[in-house]
């Protein structure tokens, strides 16, 4: 089994934006990408006697995202202020929530460790809202090393959805990631864009070594280390990686556990692919949260969670299974469907019922369809055939009109010129190839190649390739798998 003496234990919490048109408290476009400091306003500015009005659409997401993250939601939530020093927090303080956030005691299933067998469910903690801070950008002009300020950020709304430290490996926490991301995009909460920095995960990592490992006898915990602000799931993987092997060699050789030394802030060094420390973590009593004076406590009615509730979108975890349960589809390849979004789920659903044959419908989404959306980098909305084009087409290879090669060409052209099957197969000039006129070109082609044949014969049966190879040359809508078939009766081996 595992031949480490400890066991991995890992805690997330990730702040997504919300994808609201303006920010938090005031009426500034919330969208990414101005120039500096152009969307801002007395109130995100922090300018004295500014007061914060709450966006109701922020509300309303983060309500979605809590509930289908089957949470507890209080029925009346409160903010508060987070009170700490920091260039680009020009308030002094971060309205967050404290004791009264929005959802408690949530869970998220995700894949077990072998990829079949049971889902393993991570807790979550809390998920509350809170406004986000501006950018310090560092030494980003050439030739001048300044430090500027960017509050364009100030005052956009964020979710942090805080999971229980229930993960025990950093493939399990990529997994986490990527099951939250996909959930949080099928609730249209937000856009999860990491290079822009919609989503971004804190990672608190400790280590719990075994008593055969330790002087002590009982299980003793390494000291918390959080690693801040890491935007690919791929620095999570890393980082984690990394910080457990550098907490084992320093319990190994200081002894310094979670009862004996204080928590520490880490930053990840994606060039290096190191930790780096960065300060004592402050505990909640360095922050002095107090309740919030400019804004009202929230009173969330009962009617108002079961309306959320009743319009929630089918979640990604419940399509897996219907695409099992009823069109028959393994795990991975439900899987893959699932992630390229609702309206591809939807674009499968209409040509298995259409044709009938689920299984061929999920091979060809997941051959062409997904081939030709991502050579064009776009999604399924703007595919130029709709899926009672692809079905016709796939009849036209069971009636023989077309081989299942000559399929996939004329597929590609239906997509590059947005005609129907039967109009791009007369602009390819396809048509069937009739049965005897098909052995003619094989016995042509069998008297014209002594050498072929007298190899086949003598036992190199991969001769044969290149009898197909001069059919499809000679008749590009001959089937290779018939030609080859009729040859090797000709040949009579
Ligand atoms: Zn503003
Ligand atoms: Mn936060």
């Amino acid at each position: 089994m595992n031949a480490v003496p400890y066991e991995i234990v890992v805690g997330l919490e990730v702040h997504v934006q919300l994808l609201t048109r303006t920010k938090l408290f005031c009426r500034c476009d919330a969208s990414f990408g101005a120039p500096p400091n152009t969307r801002t306003c007395p109130v995100c500015l922090g300018l004295p006697g500014a007061l914060p009005v709450m966006n109701g659409r922020a509300f309303e997401l983060a309500l979605r995202t809590g509930i289908a993250l089957d949470g507890e939601i209080p029925d009346r939530m409160k903010w508060d202020r987070k009170n700490y020093f920091y260039p680009d927090l020009p308030k002094g303080y971060q309205i967050s929530q404290f004791d009264l956030p929005l959802a408690r005691n949530g869970r998220l299933a995700i894949e077990g460790e072998h990829g079949d067998g049971p889902p393993r469910i991570i807790r979550i903690q809390r998920v509350h809202l809170e406004e986000d801070a501006g950018k310090s950008m560092h030494d980003e002009h050439e030739g001048r090393r300044d430090s500027r300020i960017d509050l364009n950020r100030a005052g956009t709304p964020l979710l942090e959805i805080v999971s229980e430290p229930d993960i025990r490996s950093a493939r399990e926490a990529k997994a986490y990631l990527t099951e939250l991301k996909l959930l949080l995009t099928y609730l249209d909460v937000s856009d999860c864009n990491m290079q822009e920095g919609s989503l971004r995960v804190d990672a608190n990592v400790n280590l719990h070594v075994r008593p055969d490992a330790s002087p002590h006898g009982s299980v003793i915990e390494t000291p918390i280390v959080e690693i801040k602000n890491m935007n690919s799931f791929r620095a999570v993987e890393r980082a984690i990686e990394y910080e457990v092997a550098r907490q084992y060699d320093e319990w190994t050789a200081t002894g310094a556990t979670r009862a004996t030394a204080p928590k520490q802030t880490r930053g990840w060094d994606d060039r290096e692919e190191v930790t780096l420390a960065m300060r004592r973590k402050e505990e909640s009593s360095d922050y002095r949260y107090f309740p919030e004076p400019d804004l009202l406590p929230v009173v969330v009615p009962r009617s108002r969670i079961d309306a959320v509730a009743a319009e929630m979108v089918e979640r990604p975890a419940a399509i897996r299974e219907r695409l099992g349960r009823e069109w028959g589809l393994d795990a991975a390849a439900a899987d893959l469907i699932v992630h390229q979004g609702r309206a591809f789920v939807a674009y499968f659903v209409d040509v298995a019922r259409e044709l009938g044959d689920p299984r061929r419908a999920a091979n060809w989404m997941q051959q062409d369809v997904l081939r030709v959306l991502n050579e064009r980098s776009m999604g399924i909305g703007r595919l130029a055939v709709a899926p009672g084009e692809l079905v016709d087409l796939l009849r036209r290879v069971d009636r023989g009109e077309l081989t299942r090669s000559r399929a996939k060409d004329v597929f590609q052209r239906m997509v590059e010129t947005g005609r129907s099957a039967v109009d791009a197969m007369r602009a390819m000039g396809i048509e069937s190839v009739d049965r005897s006129a098909l052995e003619a070109l094989c016995r042509e082609l069998v008297d014209s190649n002594p050498r072929i044949v007298a190899d086949v014969k003598a036992g190199k049966s991969q001769a044969i390739g290149a009898l197909v190879g001069q059919a499809k040359r000679r008749n590009p809508n001959a089937d290779p798998s018939e030609v080859l078939r009729i040859c090797i009766e000709l040949i009579g081996t």
